[in-house]
């Protein structure tokens, strides 16, 4: 499915909610999280409405490559100058809140905190 009628991400594609974009081409867009949890933090998504990289595929091949290929430009440009990461949550192992595949960028601090927290 190209846009979901109902999913927030491809609204804020379509404009039809607001957001404060970072970036646009013909197949990906990047926008400001509005519930940053570092000074930099945007999401890198595809315009094509796939729910989460469990379904991506060899057809989506070029779409998420550009994805991770904009990264570090849009990450320089946002502040993030000496390094950043990125996180897809997948799923609901993954915790992903959003069923439109989305790519976290995250940085501004120095350094970040741990990836993730080890038990025990
Ligand atoms: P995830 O847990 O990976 O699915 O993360 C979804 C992210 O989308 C969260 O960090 C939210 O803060 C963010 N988010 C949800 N709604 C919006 C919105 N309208 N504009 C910008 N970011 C949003
Ligand atoms: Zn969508």
């Amino acid at each position: 499915m190209s846009s979901d009628p109902n999913c927030i991400f491809c609204k804020i594609i379509r404009g039809e909610i607001p957001s404060k974009k970072v970036y646009e081409d013909d197949e990906i867009f990047a926008f400001h999280d509005i519930q940053p949890v570092t000074p930099v933090h945007f999401l890198i998504i595809p315009k094509l409405h796939l729910p989460s990289l469990a379904e991506a595929g060899p057809e989506h091949s070029a779409v998420l490559g550009s994805m991770l290929a904009v990264a570090g430009r849009l990450a320089r440009e946002q502040g993030a100058t000496d390094g950043f990461r990125t996180i897809i949550n997948t799923g609901r192992v993954g915790r992903q809140e959003v069923y439109h595949l989305h790519m976290h960028v995250l940085g501004g601090s120095d350094p970040l905190g741990p990836m993730i927290i080890r038990r025990g």
